[in-house]
């Protein structure tokens, strides 16, 4: 049962005298559930049961981890249906959605496992002592320990894989720090169930009181004060590039400043080889029509900008392309709010362009729209370079390879980019002058592949630089994410009794180490 209350630790809790309903967008109305924002009582109450718990928790072997991890993997399954019910009455989404999303969410929860049950989360370094009687030098060992508190928000595209208990989450409590989410408004009800299997988990583990508590919070101070308390030491964030910078603005303004590792919006272009058009013409049209308005075009990796320099079939591909995102018909929005941002974005280029709109009676309804302009005019106004979080995207015809370089290089920082290019034209010095952009623009370059459907595992990188990014050295998805939760320590000349077991003489926990610049699982002999 919902009861729309803070989960502290081990307790229910709903003083706060601010509430509010999450979303049905296929009834167009309220859910039922009144959740309660938390109140700055019950945040400070959290704060300080997450701090004393990372004291402890912080601490425990990866055996115990383990056991938490799987108890995690099995509540998550134990109560599957009523979360993949309470996902899709507030989002919107379809069943298949949800089984997919569910299933990403225990893949993360898997790969840390597996990573405890073989004792290689992180790589211990040792070099030895130096007993040279004019250069003697100390022993010095490290080793990577959790960063402290961490708060996590959750976007509303994603209400398990990127949330409650998604990549950030995983990666923060693998890392051994405890975890404060904040929960996302529009999907406050499936944040809680999650939030209670979690709670399940941890006792079923024996976990201090406090490693997780999930707060409500519709206004946005909720996450402010979190933001801002001396006791937090990161935030992990998905979603919009206004929300992520509002916190690492904040957080840059503390007496103590503290890492915000925030995951937002990108435009994730794509180029077009002309010449590769003929043979192409069909599929890419279907595959790009396809990534711009599944589930809406609510992906942080849509492709939101496709570049084709001008010739011969381009109209046909452009005409194509853009009755194709048409024909999908409406598609539902995960709440209003991102429904009426993306109609404002329309009125807004509306002014520019001449945009045909289908003005619905719908709070939570939309016409996926794709656009032609011309370079040139793609290079005029900065409105073009923002993005459109819907099934929306811009056709941009460039006049020759030069304006294409140009509108390509004038591109911020992006999760993605993709290069389309037949098999006959890949060693074009072009196709080569587009990878060497995106190198410094992105944090994955797609080859004739659509940006759409990340895959969850250790190669994958989902990040880039600014303002992909907040961080562009880490990335949210894959078992690499947890090293923005961890920081390193390091022993100088200490008696082997007094080390951490990963680093000790013996090696009683037979992990892989790097000694003396060596990989190795051996022993060390003083
Ligand atoms: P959002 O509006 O930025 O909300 C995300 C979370 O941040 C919410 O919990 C929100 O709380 C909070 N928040 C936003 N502004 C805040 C502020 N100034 N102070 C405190 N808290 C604040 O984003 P969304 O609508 O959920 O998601 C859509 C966006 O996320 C798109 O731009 C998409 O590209 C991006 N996204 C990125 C990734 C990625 O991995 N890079 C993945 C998915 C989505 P409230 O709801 O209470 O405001």
């Amino acid at each position: 049962m919902i009861t729309g209350k803070n989960l502290i630790g081990y307790k229910l809790s709903g003083e706060g005298l601010d509430t509010f309903k999450s979303y049905n967008p296929h009834l167009e109305k309220e859910n039922p559930t009144v959740f309660f924002d938390a109140s700055l009582s019950e945040i400070e109450e959290a704060v300080l049961l997450a701090s004393k718990a990372f004291q402890q928790y912080q601490f425990f072997t990866a055996e115990q981890k383990l056991k938490f991890f799987q108890a995690l993997e099995n509540e998550m399954l134990e109560a599957k249906k009523s979360i993949l019910t309470c996902y899709q009455l507030e989002s919107g989404l379809p069943l298949s959605r949800s089984e997919s999303e569910f299933s990403r969410t225990i893949a993360q929860i898997q790969q840390y496992s597996k990573l405890f049950d073989s004792n290689q989360l992180i790589l211990p370094s040792i070099d030895t002592a130096i007993y040279d009687t004019h250069q003697p030098k100390s022993d010095i060992r490290k080793i990577k320990v959790g960063l402290g508190p961490v708060v996590v928000f959750g976007a509303s595209n994603f209400p398990l894989a990127y949330s409650t208990l998604g990549g950030d989450t995983v990666a923060a409590l693998a890392a051994g720090c405890s975890v404060i989410v904040k929960s996302h408004p529009m999907h406050a009800g499936t944040g809680e169930l999650v939030g209670n299997a979690i709670i399940k988990a941890l006792k079923y583990a024996e976990m201090p009181e406090g490693v997780f508590s999930n707060l409500n919070g519709f206004s946005n101070n909720v996450g402010a004060c979190l933001v801002n308390h001396p006791m937090i030491k990161a935030v992990a964030f998905t979603g919009s590039i206004k929300g992520g910078r509002a916190l690492f603005d904040l957080a840059a303004r503390r007496k103590e400043p503290i890492p915000v590792f925030a995951e937002m919006g990108s435009l994730n272009p794509v180029v077009i080889d002309n010449l590769s058009l003929l043979k192409n013409m069909n599929k890419w049209t279907d595959d790009l029509a396809d990534s711009v308005t599944n589930d809406a075009g609510q992906f942080c990796t849509k492709p939101g900008l496709i570049f084709i320099k001008s010739g011969q079939n381009v109209d046909e591909f452009v005409q194509m392309l853009i009755s194709k995102v048409k024909e999908k018909g409406f598609k539902m929005m995960v709440h209003p709010r991102l429904k009426g941002n993306f109609e404002n974005q329309l009125d807004d280029l509306s002014k520019i362009l001449n945009i045909e709109r289908h003005k619905l009676h719908s709070s939570s309804v939309v016409m996926p729209i794709a656009i032609n302009i011309s370079g040139s005019l793609f290079l005029t106004h900065r409105i073009f370079q923002e993005e459109v979080f819907g099934p929306f995207c811009f056709v941009i015809i460039c006049k020759d390879d030069a304006e294409l370089i140009q509108c390509i290089e004038s591109l911020d920082g992006q999760l993605t980019a993709s290069i389309f290019v037949e098999d006959e034209f890949q060693n074009e010095s072009i196709v080569k002058q587009w990878i060497s952009i995106f190198y410094n623009k992105s944090g994955r370059i797609n080859f004739n592949n659509v940006p759409t459907g990340v895959r969850v595992c250790g190669s994958m990188h989902h990040g880039g630089p600014y303002p992909a990014s907040s961080d562009s050295r880490f990335g949210a998805v894959g078992v690499d994410s947890i090293e923005r939760f961890l920081r390193p320590l390091c022993f100088q000349n200490f008696p082997d009794a007094l080390l951490p077991d990963l680093l000790k003489d013996k090696n009683p926990l037979n992990v892989l180490r790097r000694v003396n610049g060596e990989l190795s699982f051996a022993e060390i002999i003083r």
